[in-house]
């Protein structure tokens, strides 16, 4: 049977037996368009916004491709996007300079430390000088707290973007039972919070998790973030399940998420995508993290 995706153009359709699509455009559309609002709202008030520094060491094509994707929805969005350079070789205290640069800079109101961080610089060196107020990745300690205490917090862009697809396509959160596969500190463990914060009953697997495809099997809620593509196997899942498959490899020039999805859409209830799934919500995500940013920044 063939599915339309929901609130898609119905030229995109996925060949499943009954699998409800969950894609990810809709959804970063309606977080834009607030963002959007909010943004034209607050330029009314204040002449100029503070906006956005991106910074990065190194010359990886990648992250060079994800600065500049940024620069340009930033931009479309009417924000302004500055974005910091470091060589491969860049000292710790290079880096450190420039990251307090900007957490005292007025006209700079939200920071993203891009990842992977070159060999000779740890995380610890970047959020001894990183404003937690400017932190809109929450990969400060603060905000991670935050989170885990229930307090108002930057939350990682990745998992809220999950926690707003699931929103959006109706699964129920509350006392279901929740698989969360990875325990990074950017996606598995932010997920695993914020299930437990809408009352999942949350289990988190890692590499070193014994019987897998047990624990998948158990879960109303699979949340996977490994970087294995097609690692979860369809006859893993439980029928009806939702997933949310944030995996994102590039094997033979395409990206491929961590679940099989073939398999996978014709047992379970739900499933995000990839790409086109968790991608575009991570985006609509940090652009409203920003917005937030901005609203701390001006007081308003
Ligand atoms: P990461 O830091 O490499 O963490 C991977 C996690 O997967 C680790 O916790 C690891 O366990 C676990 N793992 C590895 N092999 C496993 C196995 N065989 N069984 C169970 N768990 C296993 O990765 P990440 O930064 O969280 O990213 C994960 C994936 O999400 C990547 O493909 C990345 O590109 C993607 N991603 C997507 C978005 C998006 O917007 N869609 C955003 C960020 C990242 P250990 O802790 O035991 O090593």
């Amino acid at each position: 049977m063939t599915v339309a995706l929901a609130s898609e153009p119905q030229s995109e359709t996925y060949e499943s037996e009954s699998a409800l699509l969950m894609a990810g455009r809709p959804v970063a559309n309606i977080i834009r368009k607030r963002c959007n609002e909010e943004i034209a709202a607050l330029s009314e008030r204040f002449s100029i916004l503070p906006g956005l520094a991106v910074v990065r060491v190194g010359d990886d094509p990648a992250s060079l491709h994800y600065a500049e994707r940024i620069t340009q929805s930033f931009s479309a969005a009417g924000l302004t996007v500055t974005v910091e350079s470091l060589p491969p070789n860049a000292l710790r205290a290079m880096l450190q300079a420039e990251l307090a640069r900007f957490s005292a800079l007025p006209e700079i109101a939200g920071i993203i430390m891009q990842m992977p961080l070159p060999q000779q610089i740890a995380l610890k060196d970047v959020i001894d000088v990183l404003d937690p107020e400017k932190d809109v990745d929450g990969i400060h300690p603060l905000n991670a707290g935050r989170l885990v205490l229930g307090l108002d917090s930057y939350a990682p862009a990745t998992p809220s973007g999950g926690i707003a697809l699931l929103d959006h396509y109706g699964i129920p959160i509350a006392g279901k039972s929740a698989l969360v596969i990875g325990r990074s500190d950017v996606v598995g463990k932010p997920m695993a919070q914020l299930l437990l914060a809408r009352n999942a009953t949350v289990t988190i697997a890692h590499s070193r998790s014994r019987n897998l495809p047990q624990l998948v099997h158990e879960a109303d809620i699979v949340a996977c973030a490994i970087g294995k593509a097609g690692f979860i196997r369809g006859e893993w899942l439980k029928p009806d399940a939702a997933v949310l498959d944030f995996g994102a490899s590039m094997v033979d020039g395409q990206m491929r998420g961590d679940v099989d999805f073939d398999e996978a859409v014709k047992v379970v209830g739900a499933i995000t995508p990839v790409p086109g799934g968790t991608g575009p919500v991570t985006s609509a995500m940090l652009l409203r993290n920003t917005v937030k940013a901005i609203r701390r920044a001006l007081r308003a």
